[in-house]
């Protein structure tokens, strides 16, 4: 993978033979510390955060599995026998629990056998910019809580909208997809509300929004948070594949439309969880614009795109959107959370605001000296610095390689869908845009009804071993497992080796099925 070949390498844990720790921590002078970061004990904090970080650094050398196994029992006795109400044991034995806990028992999305969900492996920068960010513990509600941290959070929005294609967009951090989502629904509504001038008792129950049933649970779930009827979600038909059909789209808005019906939004995917499928965006744009409808595009999966050297033709029309929805925890590569909100028109996100008068006044936010306060922006209050994540990526990698990276998984789902093509038990299902790969085990001669009771046992029983880790799902009524691919250093010959132990569970599985028949 040429691409990887001229990335920084991964930085080797410093093996910094450290002062011991001091624990519990103690002082020369005054009174003890209290445990807490403060000037007397930052040697201590990086005494344990070095010893923390070598542990770790052997464990990704070192982890063989994705996981040591799920042994739920084994699990919850070690997790119950841990004394919460005991006196502390100190942070260099507390530490060292968490990593025999913790570290040991944890699943491993960097390792080649984990192709389950949509979980990345991390960049580097960002992991240490998380320790940075937890240990200033900056909150981004504010400006006077954040200074810096703010105007950072605002440029890289500010970059991801200019990526979208947005002229002066704006939008915020966000915790995942699924707060992103609600936002920009909430957002629709209160649009809908303004245009149409009526009392929302009697608004509510005539919305709707429009999406096809591989939209993410997050946008009707939302929809019922919001208020809406529900049955305010309405199905949107989808071509052969899978994707959104704008025809459908047009025809089902005129419908509605004439049924005193309001549509408040209708939802675009890009990426579909499970398919990992663009919906057209570029003539659903069209016929959104043309009614004068609130487009929102759920970039969760497909948001990486944005800066795919390859690919970024599939986000075409993204430019006419109302909101976006990007997962920087997904196809960036960043550790959870990481998620932004972008909107076109500020005035839509500025029209949901709140002011708080210990907060930002209403008052002072009109003013000319305004602060820039991110609250104003969030659903949240309290909130995480997630921007430094991204921003210490992007400076140290450059988008360009982000981009290949996302390319890099796109094309190891196409080379998986190739090696498969001959196999005469493994069948693809279906096709993708992006990164996951469906498949059912089912060996020539094997019933429907039994292969279809077949692929959640094969999925549980891998899961069981801890050696491979793979997702199922159903498609069109059919079971299947399911391959996420989101580690652009995997290769097809890891992905192949996962695939035997699914061929060889199958099998197990259905010899015992035989047997007991
Ligand atoms: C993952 C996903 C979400 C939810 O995002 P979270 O970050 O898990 O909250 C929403 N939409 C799509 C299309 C997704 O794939």
């Amino acid at each position: 993978m040429a691409v990887l070949a001229t990335a920084p390498a991964p930085s080797t844990a410093a093996r910094r033979q450290t002062a011991t720790v001091v624990d519990p921590p103690q002082s020369p002078t005054g009174p003890a510390p209290s445990g807490l970061l403060t000037a007397r004990t930052s040697e201590d904090y990086a005494a344990l955060l070095h010893r923390t970080v070598d542990r770790l650094a052997d464990r990704f050398a070192s982890v063989d599995a994705p996981s040591a196994g799920p042994d739920l029992e084994r699990l919850r006795h070690l997790v119950g026998a841990a004394d919460l109400d005991g006196p502390g044991v100190g942070s260099g034995a507390a530490l060292a629990e968490a990593d025999s806990l913790y570290a040991r028992n944890a699943v491993w999305f960097h390792h080649p056998a984990y192709l389950a969900h949509l979980n990345c492996p991390v960049a580097v920068p960002a992991v240490a910019a998380e320790a940075m960010l937890g240990a200033i513990n900056t909150s981004v509600d504010t400006y006077d809580q954040s200074l810096v941290g703010t105007l950072m959070e605002q440029r890289l929005v500010a970059w991801t909208a200019e990526r979208i294609g947005f002229t002066g967009g704006d939008g915020v951090f966000t915790s995942g997809g699924t707060q992103s989502n609600l936002q920009a629904l909430f957002l629709a509504r209160t649009r809908a509300e303004r245009t149409s001038g009526e009392p929302r008792s009697s608004l509510l129950p005539r919305l709707r929004v429009l999406s096809t049933d591989a939209a993410h649970f997050s946008v009707s779930r939302s929809a019922a948070l919001l208020g809406l009827d529900e049955d305010a979600v309405r199905t949107v038909a989808t071509d052969a594949d899978g994707r959104m059909d704008p025809r459908a789209l047009r025809t089902l808005l005129a419908h509605l439309h004439a049924a005193g019906d309001t549509v408040m939004a209708v939802v675009a995917t890009a990426g579909t969880t499970d398919r990992g499928l663009v919906d057209p965006i570029a003539p659903i744009a069209e016929v959104t614009s043309a009614a004068g409808v609130w487009l929102h595009v759920d970039a969760a999966y497909g948001g990486g795109l944005l800066v795919s050297p390859r690919r970024r033709h599939l986000l075409d029309g993204i430019e006419h959107a109302d909101s976006v929805t990007v997962d920087y925890h997904k196809t960036w590569f960043q550790p959870v959370s990481s998620s932004a909100l972008v909107v076109r028109d500020p005035a839509d996100l500025a029209a949901a605001a709140h002011h708080a008068d210990y907060l930002n006044p209403a008052a002072e936010a009109a003013s000319e000296d305004a602060e820039p306060n991110q609250v104003d922006r969030s659903l949240q209050t309290t909130r995480r610095f997630d921007a430094l994540k991204l921003w210490t990526t992007l400076r140290a990698l450059g988008p360009e390689h982000i981009g290949s990276m996302v390319d890099a998984i796109c094309d190891l789902a196409i080379a998986v869908r190739a090696h498969l093509e001959e196999d005469p038990d493994l069948h693809v299902q279906g096709t993708t845009d992006l990164s996951t790969v469906i498949l059912r085990f089912q060996p020539p001669g094997v019933p429907d009804a039994v292969a279809d009771d077949l692929q959640a046992r094969i999925r549980r029983d891998l899961f069981r071993s801890g050696r491979a880790m793979v997702a199922r799902t159903t498609i069109d009524g059919v079971p299947c497992l399911k391959l996420t691919l989101l580690n652009p250093e995997t290769t097809v010959a890891d992905v192949a080796a996962v695939l035997e132990h699914v061929r060889a569970t199958g099998e197990q599985l259905l010899a015992g099925t035989e047997a007991t028949r």
